[in-house]
């Protein structure tokens, strides 16, 4: 079973897929997380995705396929997330799943109106620890500024200042809808409102998954 969550930034896309993942049996791939471990270890990939991440930009197609293809291993249901960001990609995902005879079972969209979008970006705090996310006004940490689970200082993002959140909504419009419609052509999207408290959201897209790998078990045999 492999299912894709689509959304803008700050749909809540890496808080459900969190929630989800463990309850599920999927393995959550975040392109955006393995992306920043890269930039935090200065890795050849981490300073060439830095100078695209920090303006907004998308990371060339060309490297994030080959960073998925060395992170994918086989026989393993995945949850993608902030993956496939263009028609490319999506392209380049069904190819790879193809040789091991898989492909994905479902899209999932979270939609949310931008103004709700800015006002979460703006308040959103990560553990550089151990990637627990945090929310200024909704989901703040007991003690302020430090993570629950590890005790990390919290982190805002810095692609999250507004002037680089406006870039990402626009990318997200331009470079990403095609992927939206690229399964929608596959009967495949399913939409979800991500404006309601995040446990409705939870128990929605855990619903859509249940019912996705039902079915796909029925293809399978
Ligand atoms: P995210 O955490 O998913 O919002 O990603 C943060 C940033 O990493 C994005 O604004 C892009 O610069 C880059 N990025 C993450 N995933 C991808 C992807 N699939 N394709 C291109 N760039 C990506």
């Amino acid at each position: 079973m492999q299912a894709v969550l689509l959304g803008p930034p700050g749909s809540g896309k890496g808080t459900q897929a969190a929630a989800l993942a463990d309850r599920l049996g999927f393995q959550h791939l975040a392109t955006g997380d393995i992306l920043r471990e890269e930039v935090k270890n200065k890795t050849k990939l981490g300073m060439e995705a830095k100078k695209f991440m920090e303006k907004g930009e998308l990371v060339p197609d060309k490297l994030i396929l080959e960073m998925v293809s060395s992170h994918l291993k086989p026989d393993v249901a995945y949850l993608w997330d902030g993956f496939p960001r263009t028609e490319e990609q999506a392209v380049g995902l069904d190819a790879m799943l193809a040789v091991r005879n898989l492909s994905v079972d479902v899209a999932v969209l979270l939609e949310v109106p931008d103004a709700i979008i800015i006002r979460r970006i703006s308040g959103r705090l990560s553990c550089p620890g151990c990637g627990a996310n945090y929310h200024r006004e909704t989901l703040p940490s007991k003690k302020e500024g430090v993570c629950d689970r590890c005790g990390t200082r919290l982190e805002a993002r810095t692609d999250d200042r507004p002037e680089v959140v406006a870039r990402r909504l626009a990318v997200y419009r331009e470079q990403t809808s095609p992927v939206m419609r690229y399964y929608e052509k596959q009967g495949k999207l399913v939409r979800v409102n991500g404006d309601q408290p995040p446990e409705n959201v939870t128990a929605k897209l855990a619903a859509v998954f249940e019912a996705a790998k039902g079915k796909s078990q029925k293809v399978d045999g």
